[in-house]
């Protein structure tokens, strides 16, 4: 009688939101699953972010979406608004319309809660799968990187075995360097100032259960609701700006350079600008700051794997925020290599090509046009006046893009 062949172990490198979909979505499929982090505890830091329903899809087919029932919101809508007037540019449905357009639906969650339920779905996964989740361990370096084996150096000194190992540590991938060496993400020349403040303290018209976005020229803010409607995340985007250390999400700033950044507002936007705290007592605006980085669209599925090395997430095509999708596309990643490896040992190799012939496309699609939306959304002049006029007549079909909330795996 023949021996049946192994699973596939799988060595992951990085515990963010794509390390720990990846450990998911590959131990759901019996996969063996070592997952390496190099924080500890494992734990997530930043905002808000949005789940269009291709990725809540996912979520609840993991079972993940359930842990999120607390502190997901479902905004009622997206809703477009001129900076300097306040004027409704366009606007479009999305609780109720999500579920019955895409089957599932759009959500609102602070990132470290999201984190949290991906980190304790793995944890319970654990107690019947072969998972095990090494915090604290940085990978330093890949070892017998090749067709026939790979392996990983981690900062303790162990050389780790396995059939692939994935890189989902993030912009600054250390896999990518090791494995690609193809230089540094670009930056962008546009900083992120995020803050986020408590439903109550917002006047009365503002606690608005939404997304939304105000649009000026070289600049814009997104803000919706977060924690179970608790607390409104307040994210400006701002260009041509002094730039912070690159690699923190939490560089301080002080409230007069973001309003600076900002430039001439409405008054529903100041009041909702003013309503976050000016200084503690020790002195802190509340407003955190980070550069945003980006790498050209990937071209081909080449730049997703090379042997039995494969990228996902921000280490393998990370983008500019503008479609809030570069967690979902890490989260889409996860449950394409989930379905490429499942199964036996055998061919892993050419699963893992296939894992890459299926993703680079779409990624590739919406890291351009996430490019293309910030151009939009920060358009001025004549640019500007064909935006609003489009958005107008055409509102609905350019806020709600079926190609990327349709896409089923
Ligand atoms: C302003 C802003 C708003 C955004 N809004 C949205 C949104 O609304 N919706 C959305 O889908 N996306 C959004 N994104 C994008 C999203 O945050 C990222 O695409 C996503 O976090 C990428 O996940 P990741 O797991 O690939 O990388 P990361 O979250 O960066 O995780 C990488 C992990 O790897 C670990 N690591 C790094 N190096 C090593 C090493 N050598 N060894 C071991 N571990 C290591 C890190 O500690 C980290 O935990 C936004 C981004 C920004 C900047």
């Amino acid at each position: 009688m023949q021996t049946p062949l192994l699973s596939p172990h799988v060595l992951i490198a990085g515990g963010g939101i794509g390390g720990l979909s990846a450990g998911i979505a590959c131990a759901q499929k019996g996969l063996t699953v070592r997952l390496y982090e190099r924080s500890t505890p494992v734990g997530d830091v930043g905002a808000g972010i949005q789940l269009g329903p291709n990725v809540t899809r996912i979520l609840d087919a993991w079972g993940v979406l359930p842990r999120l029932a607390q502190q997901a919101c479902e905004p009622e809508r997206l809703v477009a608004r001129a900076m300097a007037s306040g004027r409704v540019l366009g606007e479009v449905p999305l609780r109720g319309r999500a579920r019955e357009k895409y089957g599932a639906p759009y959500v609102t969650v602070h990132r470290g809660d999201l984190h949290a339920a991906l980190f304790s779905h793995l944890g319970a996964l654990a107690d019947s799968a072969d998972v095990f989740v090494h915090a604290g361990t940085a990978v330093t370096g890949l070892v017998q990187a090749s067709t026939d084996d790979v392996g990983l150096q981690l900062d303790n000194g162990q050389i780790v075995q396995g059939d692939a190992v994935v890189g989902a540590d993030g912009l600054w991938s250390a896999v990518r360097g090791l494995a690609w060496n193809d230089g540094s993400p670009t930056a962008t020349g546009h900083v992120a100032y995020r803050a986020s403040v408590a439903m109550g303290d917002l006047p009365k018209a503002l606690r608005a259960m939404d997304v939304t976005v105000w649009l000026g020229p070289r600049a814009h803010v997104v803000h919706y609701p977060i924690r179970g409607g608790q607390t409104m995340n307040i994210v400006v985007i701002a260009e041509g700006v002094p730039v912070v250390d690159r690699e923190s999400w939490e560089n301080r700033v002080r409230s007069q350079t973001v309003h600076e950044a900002l430039g001439t507002c409405c008054a529903a936007l100041s009041e909702l600008m003013a309503a976050v705290p000016m200084a503690s007592a020790s002195g802190d605006s509340g407003w955190r700051a980070w550069q945003l980085f980006d790498r050209a669209p990937v071209q081909s599925g080449d730049a997703l794997v090379r042997d039995r090395v494969v990228l996902l997430g921000d280490a393998a095509h990370p983008m500019r925020p503008y479609l809030a999708q570069g967690a979902a596309m890490a989260i889409e990643d996860a449950q394409g290599l989930s379905y490429a490896l499942a199964g036996d040992v055998s061919g892993v190799t050419q699963r893992l090509s296939n894992y890459a012939d299926t993703r680079w496309q779409r990624c590739a699609r919406v890291q351009a046009t996430a490019r293309r939306n910030g151009d939009v959304f920060h358009a001025s002049g004549l640019t500007r006046l064909g935006r609003d006029a489009a958005m107008w007549a055409m509102g609905r079909r350019l806020m709600d893009p079926a190609w990327l909330y349709g896409y089923a795996m």
